[in-house]
């Protein structure tokens, strides 16, 4: 099957589970894959909504709707983060949950995938508020993590800060300490070195690994990052650290371009002082949002939200390169447009699972109860993302396929050895 026939097929969705599934079908037709395992992944194991209680600081009880599905326990215990936003729904979850199981199996970790989420508005809520509404999460499901059963981790609106909260809660509640139950932790309470930038530094090393089959010096190349959070600023400085000229950045307040190349150690630091956003930087100058992501460049990395490029602006893009650092930054119809017009995409699935892989070091730090440096944690989270690099780039080339169905098949084949070996029930 061609590629076009393939991407063709992941046809329009309303629903974000529902468009994990269409690529899930592609991959699935294009590697034989088992309809039996097929089934088993299309229906999460474990969907929980609970409704949280908090007392705001205004003296009243406001309810908010948290989730947490696991998707899969195939290869290993559920490992996937938390997010705290407006957006967050059942279908949301399930599709993150999702992608969490392909991530882990293409990165090779011993993990099946989940996620969880809140919705609420976190830049809206106090410190108080946060930490009562975190531990209150917790105590809603306390039964369903477990250092070997569900492990979360930080993802959007929330980090090392939520988890701490989190971790106190659990060990509450279970009277025991068991720090490898949470990943993302702060160090002083057994994090791991090199977490807190992880997932930047696997969206680097996944950019420098698919410039080099491209046959491109990153000293030659320019890059824009739509994203300054934790995956867009880490990102940005560590390509410009390889050599990258970063010639445009942008968060929710304001995007920038700079064609001589934009100081990211600067945008950085006032970012920092700045309630972590870019409005007011004066190092580039503003353009309009929409600009962002078809401005002239060789790399682009959305780094922000999920569905970003669609069939539109997929059409209007110069970058020969896309490195997902979000997850879901395209949607299916996109892939296709990406796809003719030669684009190379490395997935979110591959492109952002440095983080996952760091919060799998964490984990075994945490269980062994001895810490690695910095160094060591870098030169094994490097070698891992560049062996599942290959791995994805290999079977592209072997099933004739985008680098995204592609990154689906690897994970794919892992996790159909896995449920075919447990046997049948
Ligand atoms: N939330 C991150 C992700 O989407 C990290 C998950 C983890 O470390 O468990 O990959």
């Amino acid at each position: 099957m061609s590629t076009k026939t393939a991407n063709a097929e992941a046809a329009s969705h309303e629903s974000m589970f529902e468009a994990v599934l269409a690529r899930l079908d592609v991959a699935a037709k294009l590697m034989n894959l088992s309809d039996d395992v097929k089934t088993i992944l299309k229906n999460p194991v474990k969907q929980v909504q609970a409704s949280l209680p908090v007392l705001m600081d205004n003296g009243k009880v406001q309810v908010f709707e948290g989730y947490r599905v696991v998707h899969s326990v195939a290869v290993g215990p559920s490992k996937g983060g938390i997010r705290y936003a407006m957006d967050v729904n059942q279908d949301e979850v399930m599709a993150l949950a999702a992608w969490m199981t392909f991530k882990c199996a293409v990165a090779n970790l011993p993990y099946g995938g989940a996620k969880g989420g809140i919705k609420c508005d976190p830049r809206a809520m106090s410190v108080g508020e946060l930490e009562r509404l975190s531990r209150s999460y917790v105590r809603a499901m306390k039964d369903v993590f477990g250092v070997n059963k569900d492990i979360p981790a930080p993802d959007m609106g929330t980090s090392g800060r939520e988890m701490a909260w989190m971790l106190d809660e659990f060990n509450r509640i279970t009277g025991e300490d068991s720090p490898g139950v949470i990943t993302g932790k702060p160090i002083a309470l057994g994090g791991s070195l090199g977490r807190d930038a992880a997932t930047g530094r696997g969206v680097m090393v996944n950019s420098l690994e698919a410039l080099k089959k491209l046959g491109l010096n990153p000293k030659d190349i320019t890059a824009v990052v739509q994203g300054f959070g934790n995956v867009g600023s880490h990102a940005a400085r560590l390509l410009s650290e390889k050599g990258v000229k970063i010639v445009g950045i942008g968060d929710h307040t304001a995007s920038f371009y700079n064609e001589n190349g934009i100081d990211i150690k600067a945008a950085i630091e006032y970012a920092a002082k700045n309630k972590n956003t870019l409005k007011g930087f004066t190092g580039a100058t503003e353009i309009p949002s929409g600009q962002l992501l078809i401005s002239k460049c060789d790399l682009l990395v959305p780094a922000a939200l999920q569905n970003v490029i669609n069939e539109d602006n997929a059409a209007k893009i110069q970058a020969k390169l896309i490195v997902e650092g979000a997850n879901g930054p395209t949607i299916p119809e996109a892939d296709h447009v990406l796809n003719e017009r030669k684009i190379i995409v490395v997935p979110d699935i591959l492109a952002n699972s440095g983080g996952v892989t760091v919060s799998y070091f964490e984990w075994v730090q945490n269980k062994a109860g001895y810490y690695w440096t910095e160094q060591e944690v870098n030169l094994k989270h490097d070698h891992k993302m560049e062996e599942a690099f290959g791995n994805v780039w290999a079977n592209a080339d072997k099933f004739k396929t985008s680098m995204r169905i592609a990154a689906y098949i690897t994970a794919l084949q892992k996790i159909e050895l896995a449920v075919k070996l447990k046997g049948n029930y």
